[in-house]
């Protein structure tokens, strides 16, 4: 192929979005993708599915999901989050078009998260289960498409520089040579797999971060656009889960039973039995805060009986941590007073926080708006040890509202986009505030495309 209009750093959700609708709108595209086999793996193969924007129905009116975000992000004017509200602008748009690209979905359950689940959904159990599953379906679905509009997705290919000409980004370079391209879009899905980086931004102790993706975010796209002269924002917070420790060790206890929504109405301690995050912020955020400790091990979710018969036992989402945590393997910790389990797990101060958490006093403070807490009262009391599983860095490029690359000064470097959870501005912020992983992909994704075609092709 002659030298292309587009070439896209990434073969997942945000990168073949945009190379899609480039391709629809008559620019040629070339698709570099550092995976080697068709089914390469990517955060955006293995996805739960689950399609939505601050957890809200796509369909809902832009200005009731706008609130949904506002109340996410909490507080306005942070940079990490100056983009939020154009995912709730993009929302219906993004479902629109996944479906006309020939993507299915189901209703996945009764919560409003669950409306658009790609089809087949993921079963009901713990583990990985991606292939076949509807995020699979639809990246297969979108090659094909991508094929069909004369674009092409290279395999095996892994971008290592940026070429920059004039001032304009002009094509890449990989291990094969260089290539030359109007555009360039960087989709590499972020830099949680750069242990260095996460080092830098999200926890002293990356080792100790339970990876809970596809392994492939190393950072690439934001090393060689930062090169070229590129801002990043946002950087400081991740999308993740809160995990059980023994998900090292355990496949059966990744990407999911997760320990979030029993954490979030009991008790988050570190080693030494203290609480050291909010609890009611949801599990992102109590995820961010144990990877932030100058030391996580030890850490552990501590809750009573009525905690676990109620609500780790609520399958929302599945699977539910009780039994499909223990049923794997999941070591939970049981003891008939307080006292025992503290001794358990060697806590020297757990009895007084839970003392202290049952009499309602919180230090850190404890919200309830999200997730109010419960007491623990009824023994016998348990613990699960807990890890905080990073799948995926929420800061990243600075971009603009068309997903163009800025520099320092907030000026777009020519010829430069960046879109998926390569992009930073839309997440993020001190409430860790998750909005959606894939919708953000797409609409990143297609709203950089848009610009190129506006641009012109040439
Ligand atoms: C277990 C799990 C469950 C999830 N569930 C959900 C969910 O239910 N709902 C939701 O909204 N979000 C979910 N997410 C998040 C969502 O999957 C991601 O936010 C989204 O898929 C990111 O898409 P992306 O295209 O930016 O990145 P990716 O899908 O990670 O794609 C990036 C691609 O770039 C390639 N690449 C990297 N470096 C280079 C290079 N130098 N050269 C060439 N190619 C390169 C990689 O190999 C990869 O294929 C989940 C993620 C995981 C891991």
């Amino acid at each position: 192929m002659s030298a292309p209009d587009l070439i896209v750093v990434g073969g997942g959700l945000a990168g073949l979005s945009a190379a899609n609708r480039a391709a629809e709108g008559g620019l040629s595209v070339l698709v570099l993708e550092r995976g080697e086999e068709p089914d390469y793996f990517c955060n955006s193969r293995i996805a739960g599915g689950l399609l939505h924007v601050a957890f809200r129905d796509m369909t809902r009116p832009a200005a009731e999901i706008r609130a949904s975000v506002a109340e996410s992000v909490g507080g306005d004017g942070d940079p990490a989050t100056a983009l939020a509200d154009l995912l709730a602008e993009d929302a219906g748009r993004v479902l629109a078009w996944l479906r006309a690209e020939g993507g299915a979905f189901v209703r996945g359950g009764a919560p409003e998260f669950m409306r658009w689940v790609m089809a087949p959904p993921r079963r009901r159990r713990g583990g990985l289960d991606w292939k076949g599953r509807g995020p699979d379906v639809l990246l297969r679905r979108l090659t094909r498409n991508l094929a069909a509009r004369g674009g092409v997705l290279r395999l095996g290919s892994a971008v290592e520089a940026l070429a920059v000409e004039g001032g304009r980004v002009a094509g890449v370079r990989t291990a094969a040579g260089a290539e030359a391209a109007r555009f360039v879009l960087i989709a590499d899905g972020g830099f949680q797999d750069n242990p260095e980086l996460v080092r830098r931004h999200l926890s002293p102790q990356p080792e100790r971060l339970f990876r809970r993706g596809a392994g492939g975010g190393r950072g690439d796209g934001l090393a060689m656009a930062m090169e070229a002269g590129a801002a990043a924002v946002g950087m400081d917070r991740f999308y993740g889960h809160l995990l059980g420790l023994d998900a090292f060790g355990n496949e059966k206890l990744w990407p999911y039973p997760t320990l979030d929504s029993l954490a979030a109405v009991s008790l988050l301690v570190d080693g030494a039995g203290r609480r050291f995050s909010d609890e009611g912020l949801g599990g992102v955020f109590m995820a961010n805060e144990l990877a932030r400790l100058a030391d996580p091990a030890g850490a552990a979710v501590v809750f009573d009986d009525r905690h676990w018969r109620e609500d780790a036992a609520d399958n929302r989402y599945p699977p539910a941590l009780n039994p499909s945590f223990p049923a794997a393997g999941g070591r939970v910790f049981e003891a008939p007073t307080v006292e025992r389990l503290a001794e358990a797990l060697a806590m020297p101060a757990l009895a007084e926080t839970v003392a202290a958490h049952n009499a309602g006093r919180h230090e850190p403070a404890r919200t309830a708006a999200r997730f109010p807490a419960k007491p623990l009262a009824e023994p016998p009391f348990r613990a699960i040890r807990a890890a905080a599983g990073i799948t995926y860095s929420m800061g990243g490029l600075a971009i603009d509202r068309a997903a163009r690359v800025l520099d320092g000064g907030a000026r777009p470097i020519p010829g430069l986009y960046a879109a998926g959870s390569a992009a930073g501005g839309l997440e993020g912020g001190p409430r860790a505030a998750y909005l959606g992983g894939l919708a953000k992909a797409v609409a990143t994704g297609l709203r950089a495309a848009d610009a190129m075609l506006a641009e012109g092709g040439e």
